[in-house]
């Protein structure tokens, strides 16, 4: 996942930016970081979230400047590294945030070893410095196009080239960007709601392919070679992006609802109530209470103080996040349940949930997934399991419901998801196998 935050021509422009990935911690948990610019660069990155690491103001005094890039860092390799990085070039230093994969990150990173390149972490990110620290050309700007010309997959960069800001989206647009004005300059974050969070105005989507140079107040834009059909991760409008966000001139919050009512429509069975996991089936699930007209219930309370299981790396946190994290109203005795989640993964989160009404004493649980199911691994930067650990690459659905000691289980199918989201132009290849673009090792 990743959230990434670029203010240019802004004062105070780090305290900004800690606001913006504040507003981002939905798209990861594992680390932050900013660098800002005045004369030179300062950087703080660290462990943990947002809050914790630039709460205090003598972090924020010693990141000065009138332009500062931001990053929440979520582990998509399981690696660990730095949120931002930066490096001593040629021309001067360059500092980048980066949320999206490489699908060719394996092959760029063979071959310039090769050349003799060291690296310091195994994100895909720093793949760019190296190219750039090799790419020949007329300005740092026209080496860095060169390079996010040679590269492919996702990627969403915030860069600083001394006092230029650079913003890139790949063709394939897989992750939102979004930009809008702020007093008498720029910012451009992951998620509309940190733009609406600090107040910015003339906000508008970052078309895919599309890249701008911000240098001496001015803003340039220009558009990457190559010509790809664009393909939106259609995962966001189900999950990773905040409801309040606007995506394609689409509120979030309104595509998850009329997922919820197609899956209704599709999934129908008679219940006492309908009931969501919080809170990542929370909007899906009001959605379908609404179509069905059975009543909502918040059966389930989420404790909000420990991280999504989701997004935490090893198995070992996961199983015990679960338990400390859910606990159920006492309304279940005797009741039929319709339960509604966006998404089974591994089926650890289903399974426990389910044990846990089946305890408050209900009659019958029928689970509803509002999305189809996953059976394969995401390439263009969701922290997907490889197939063989995703429950649905792997088990029918008969095979889960069994799993999960569920009494019914039905997801939304692929049609139905596309009715609800409208629109084309979408990547949907976790569940459908289709990858529109493949990867190179070699
Ligand atoms: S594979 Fe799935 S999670 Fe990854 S970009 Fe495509 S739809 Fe999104």
């Amino acid at each position: 996942m990743c959230g990434i935050v670029g203010i240019y021509n802004v004062p105070e422009a780090s305290k900004i930016t800690a606001l913006g990935i504040h507003g981002l911690q939905h798209r990861g948990q594992e680390g932050a970081g900013i660098i800002s610019y005045d004369k030179e660069f300062h950087s703080q990155n660290a462990y943990g979230l947002v809050d914790h690491i630039f709460s205090k103001d003598r972090i924020i005094e010693n990141l000065p400047g009138d332009k500062a890039i931001g990053h929440v860092r979520y582990s998509t390799t399981g690696s660990t590294g730095a949120a931002t990085i930066f490096y001593n070039l040629d021309f001067g230093g360059f500092a980048l945030a980066h949320n999206g994969d490489f699908t060719d990150a394996e092959y760029w990173r063979n071959k310039l070893k090769k050349e003799g390149a060291i690296f310091q972490t195994n994100t895909d990110t720093e793949i760019i410095p190296h190219l750039l620290a090799r790419t020949k050309g007329t300005s740092p700007v026209n080496r860095l196009l060169e390079v996010l010309n040679k590269v492919n997959g996702a990627f969403c960069i915030v860069a600083l080239l001394d006092n230029k800001l650079v913003v890139a989206r790949d063709g394939n647009g897989f992750r939102p960007l979004v930009i809008g004005r702020y007093k008498e300059g720029y910012i451009v974050a992951s998620e509309s709601c940190t733009l609406d969070l600090i107040g910015a105005t003339e906000i508008k989507d970052v078309e895919p392919g599309e890249v701008m140079i911000f240098s001496n107040g001015t803003k340039e834009t220009y558009h990457l070679d190559k010509k790809v059909k664009k393909h939106f991760c259609i995962f966001e409008y189900i999950y990773f992006s905040r409801p309040d966000s606007v995506i394609d001139n689409q509120l979030v919050y309104d595509v998850r609802k009329r997922i919820g009512e197609e899956l209704a429509k599709e999934t129908y069975i008679d219940s006492d109530m309908v009931v969501p996991v919080p809170d990542s089936g929370s909007v899906a699930a009001l959605g379908y209470a609404n179509q069905s007209n059975i009543p909502f219930e918040l059966g389930l309370t989420r404790n909000h103080y420990i991280g999504r299981t989701f997004i935490e790396p090893t198995q070992q946190i996961r199983n015990l996040g679960v338990k400390l994290k859910h606990s159920a109203m006492r309304l279940f005795k005797d009741k039929v349940v319709t339960i509604i989640d966006d998404s089974i993964v591994r089926g650890t989160t289903a399974k426990k949930i389910i044990n846990l009404i089946r305890n408050a004493g209900a009659k019958e649980i029928h689970m509803r997934i509002s999305s189809p199911p996953i059976s394969g691994p995401c390439w263009y930067g969701i922290d997907t399991p490889n197939r063989q650990e995703l429950i649905a690459g792997a088990s029918s659905v008969e095979e889960i419901k069994e799993f999960i000691g569920a009494d019914s289980l039905k997801y939304l199918s692929v049609e139905g998801l596309h009715r609800a989201v409208q629109g084309k132009g979408y990547c949907d290849a976790c569940f459908t196998g289709q990858y529109p673009v493949n990867k190179r090792s070699n």
